[in-house]
């Protein structure tokens, strides 16, 4: 894992000492106080610091949906200091995540890939020689060239993901693949399951302002762990709290830390969400809670749904969901006393084989109380339709030949071992580019893909900041800038800003960015594209002009966007986004407004009317226990899996673990427990924990793979088959055994 270590490198470290001190933020501690890191906030606007360090603003690139505005102290061309939320930015409102506020740590890191490399060993021993980064792209352009005259130009798979979330970064690669015909990519790891059960509702994935949370009387946080994974949620739900006296509801698989910050407390089983919310609608029908006059205007069969409610009793709803009925009964009055009912709907429980059905169910309760109609009411998910960014640019939509495959990013265990299915009966995939992913870790079917990257027949370039686990299994590795060493573009799919995050300081060595990679390539590749010859400036500025708006001077200016609709759009007061401006109750999933690669999985078994739809990987004898894969606080996916504060914080890998279960398998908190199903096993320590419910098990994740005992990560138990009704990957729905560590499985101290 060590990587080189440069002079240059040395020295920011040094910087990084002098710099760094204690960082507090809003989720370093319980969830309560937000004064802290305005005071900081303060200090450093005042004028003997402004002399030391230069603020400047970006936007945090990962792929979270805060995409918060930074205030990043510049301390000079090569070193930053402490990072903080923007007070300005009305969304952000002063307050960051841990892992980004000490971002210089991620940034100065000693052990930053700075030179290109070759393999001098076996694949995945981890010995690299330094290279030239000609040598190093001509190599890359002439095994790209010979595996397309052997094997046709599908045999070359460039893949990416959100590693960045800035459109120049991310999606310049799919540029590549279009104007040389290789495998298109077709991006189902992370939201499509959460966007198709949503537009299935509204039409359009678009919602109430989320700043509105603020002036909410009842907060219902679903699915979303936004204490670890999107710190602003809370903020705005705190404030409503503070200000209003709201309350706040928590709808998830296990006691949480937002969770523990709630009111109301509704411990679902994994992959029952469905049902919990019919539950919920049918005390709403029952008691005369729901807005008939609303249903009537705004949506499509209100009378249809009652009657299937009928039978979705809180007993029915309970002996699946595992909510006791008073809670259910309790909740749905909540929800149907209080007018400014907001539902932030998350990511988290539509990761299962059922998640598109999930997320439609819940999103249908504030359509029958007409939540919706009222000021801190109706529901959001995400902002995917409001920035309307034109990537033709970006992307070359021009060269893009449709008949082309294109190869599910889930399933990339499945494409790399040679699956006929999955390779779509074409050619096999013999060299890849990689950028932004760490697939060796948070793949699914990591078997598999483990099996797939030892290929002495795959030629594999990846171009990242670390040495990853799946660096280490390349035959090319690039160093890659961070995201204050490039300019790109950013929107927070969280809320309602676009933002320019400019190249605030020089990279260390000789990294280079994702645009100059692709640069170099086209140029050996000799593709005819204009676009990678244009600065990432001018293709952020072609974009945004397309986009409509406006250029990038004028972004950069303001600083930022401000896109939210106004009020009667954002609550869908003139029409749902659908053809007959309904709200549907009834999901026509053959026809959601959402680019997507075909109707996968059991599409045409999928209820049509909210249901709990029993597709989901159940526990059996074999398998007692349903595992979800729940995200950590301290890391992001594979991110920060290398920064000495995340790694302090979250340890060694996990499961949380009901004490009964516990007892009932002779595992006591501490033990080594081996985990496993049809696709592989894994090991890591017990937590017995009373906040899951009975045959539940969380691991919060991503670890490296090398950090779990034996080697093998938890996504050697999750599956790629791709969820209904296009495309997706079931993170959170996986039937497991679990047992006591083998003693000769755990190694001695
Ligand atoms: S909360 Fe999310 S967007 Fe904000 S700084 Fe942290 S990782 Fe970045």
């Amino acid at each position: 894992m060590a990587g080189p270590i440069s002079a240059a490198n040395a020295c920011r470290s040094a910087c990084l000492l002098r710099t760094s001190g204690p960082i507090l933020t809003l989720a370093d501690s319980a969830f309560n106080v937000n004064h802290t890191v305005m005071n900081q906030h303060a200090k450093i606007d005042a004028p003997a610091a402004r002399a030391k360090v230069d603020i400047r603003h970006s936007t945090c690139p990962h792929d979270c949906p805060s995409a918060c505005a930074l205030d990043v102290e510049v301390i000079d061309d090569t070193s930053i200091g402490r990072v903080r939320g923007s007070k300005q930015q009305t969304y952000t409102a002063g307050v960051i995540c841990a892992k980004v506020a000490r971002y210089a740590e991620r940034v100065h890191h000693p052990d930053r890939l700075t030179y290109p490399m070759f393999r001098v060993g076996p694949k995945g021993s981890g010995k690299f020689a330094r290279i030239s980064w000609d040598d190093a792209l001509d190599e890359i352009a002439g095994r790209f060239d010979a595996a397309e005259r052997e094997f046709g130009a599908e045999s070359v798979w460039p893949y990416y993901y959100a590693g960045t979330m800035g459109l120049v970064m991310r999606d310049g690669i799919n540029r590549l693949a279009h104007v040389k015909k290789y495998s298109r990519f077709y991006s189902t790891i992370c939201s499509t399951i959460a966007r198709v059960g949503f537009a299935a509702g509204t039409g359009k994935i678009a919602g109430v302002d989320p700043r509105e949370m603020a002036v909410s009387d009842f907060v219902v946080i679903w699915g979303t762990n936004p204490v670890h994974t999107q710190v602003n949620v809370m903020t705005h739900a705190m404030r409503a709290r503070k200000e209003r006296g709201a309350k706040i509801a928590v709808v998830d698989v296990y006691n949480n830390e937002t969770m523990k910050q709630a009111d109301v407390k509704i411990l679902v089983r994994p992959g029952t969400d469905g049902a919990f919310a019919c539950g919920v609608m049918h005390v709403l029908f029952r008691e005369g809670y729901a807005d008939r006059d609303y249903m009537d205007r705004y949506t499509d069969f209100p009378n249809e749904l009652e009657a299937h409610l009928k039978t979705r009793t809180p007993e029915w709803a309970s002996a699946i969901c595992g909510v006791p009925v008073e809670e259910i009964e309790a909740f749905a009055r909540m929800v149907g006393q209080t007018k400014r009912t907001y539902f932030r709907l998350g990511y988290g429980f539509t990761r299962s084989r059922n998640g598109a059905a999930q997320m439609h169910a819940a999103l249908c309760i504030p359509a029958v109380t007409g939540a919706w109609q009222h000021e801190g009411g109706g529901a959001f998910f995400n902002n995917f339709a409001l920035w309307k960014f034109d990537e033709s640019i970006i992307e070359g939509h021009d060269a893009i030949d449709s008949t082309t495959r294109r190869l599910d990013q889930s399933k990339i265990g499945r494409i790399l071992t040679g699956d006929p299915a999955a390779l779509h009966q074409g050619p096999p995939v013999k060299a890849m580019l990689i950028q932004n992913t760490n697939p060796m870790t948070v793949a699914p079917e990591q078997a598999l893909v483990r099996r797939g990257f030892a290929r002495n027949d795959l030629f594999v370039a990846v171009h990242e900041q670390f040495m990853t686990e799946t660096a280490q299994m390349a035959d090319i590795v690039l160093p890659a800038t961070m995201f204050i060493e490039h300019d790109d573009l950013y929107y927070g799919g969280g809320h309602q800003h676009i933002s320019v995050g400019a190249k605030l300081i020089e990279p260390p060595g000789e990294c280079r960015s994702n645009h100059e990679v692709l640069r170099g390539l086209g140029r050996r590749l000799k593709v005819d594209h204009p676009a990678f010859e244009m600065s990432p400036r001018e293709l952020i500025d072609a974009t945004l002009r397309k986009s409509g708006h406006g250029g990038i001077a004028e972004l950069e200016a303001d600083l930022w966007r401000d896109l939210q609709p106004d009020f009667r759009t954002s609550h869908y007061l003139d029409g749902f986004a659908h053809k007959d401006g309904k709200f549907h109750f009834k999901a026509d999933w053959t026809s959601v407004p959402l680019g997507n690669a075909g109707m996968m999985g059991a599409w045409d078994q999928m209820p049509s009317l909210p249901d709990h739809w029993a597709a989901i990987e159940e526990a059996d004898e074999a398998h007692p226990f349903r595992l979800a894969t729940s995200p950590s606080r301290s890391f992001l996916n594979t991110s920060f899996n290398e920064t000495p504060s995340s790694q302090a914080r979250e340890g060694a890998p996990s499961v949380m673990i009901h004490p009964d279960d516990a007892a009932k398998f002779g595992i006591a908190d501490g033990d080594a427990v081996t985990l496993g199903n049809l696709r592989g096993e894994t090991t890591l320590t017990a937590k017995v924990f009373d906040g899951v419910r009975r045959g539940v098990l969380i691991a919060e994740s991503v670890h490296p793979n090398k950090s779990h005992i034996g080697g093998r990560g938890i996504n050697m138990l999750t599956g790629a088959e791709a969820v209904a009704p296009v495309g997706g990957a079931a993170f959170h729905d996986n039937k497991v055994w679990v047992k006591k560590a083998d003693a000769d499985a755990i190694p001695t101290p």
